[in-house]
């Protein structure tokens, strides 16, 4: 048995995992064909972190918003099925923190829960990219993935630039750890301390075991 805590939304967080619908690249609830739907369960040592960030965010009038958490090994397999082109997720469930539940997707969002300006949207997903990519039109998602980079930089975008290094500082003050190929993606440092998790329902309940 693993403990995850569940975070959900409140005056500071606002739980809105993506792959709990169909407005993903995927164009597929993944989570809810599992069983998870749009709860949200990460390590201790990640909501501890996440408690850090309270004040911080309300002194500023922000909010943050979780687009993903823990993910079942089950859901990383079906969208490794759905979009098998490599780059795009981690090649198996092992390989990914979300399936040790040490890793969350995030943006900033205003007190009402309007999100803030970013170089992109997490996950580098609109709809005209789904369409695309449905298409087996890679190219210009491949083109527009740069957004996702910290290394991305353009003047005419100077407030979303702000918001993302912001996100950043944030999140590291906290003890998370940034990724450089996408802004929205934190991880807990020391990911050998957290085995893979698997996901079942007991009698409407999640159960969760290390393997
Ligand atoms: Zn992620």
């Amino acid at each position: 048995m693993a403990n995850l805590i569940e975070i959900k939304t409140s005056e500071t967080f606002i739980v809105d995992l993506m792959y709990s619908g169909t407005a993903n690249m995927l164009k597929t609830n993944v989570y809810g064909r599992v069983g998870l739907g749009n709860r949200c369960f990460v390590q201790s040592d990640l909501y501890q972190n996440l408690q850090k960030l309270i004040p911080v965010l309300q002194s500023r009038g922000l909010r943050l918003k979780i687009r993903d958490a823990y993910r079942p090994p089950l859901a990383h397999n079906m969208m490794l099925e759905i979009i098998p082109m490599p780059g795009f997720f981690a090649r198996k469930p092992e390989l990914s923190q979300h399936c040790h539940a040490s890793a969350i997707d995030v943006i900033l969002t205003d007190d009402k829960g309007q999100e803030l300006d970013f170089p992109c949207a997490v996950d580098a997903y609109s709809p005209f990219y789904a369409d695309e990519i449905s298409a087996g039109r890679w190219d210009d998602f491949r083109h527009h993935l740069e957004k996702a980079k910290y290394t991305w930089n353009d003047p005419a975008a100077a407030r979303a630039v702000a918001n993302r290094d912001m996100l950043r500082r944030l999140m590291e003050q906290a003890g998370f750890t940034a990724l450089e190929h996408e802004w929205w993606h934190f991880n807990l440092p020391d990911k050998e301390k957290y085995p893979l998790i698997d996901f079942s329902l007991w009698n409407g309940q999640p159960v969760f075991t290390e393997r």
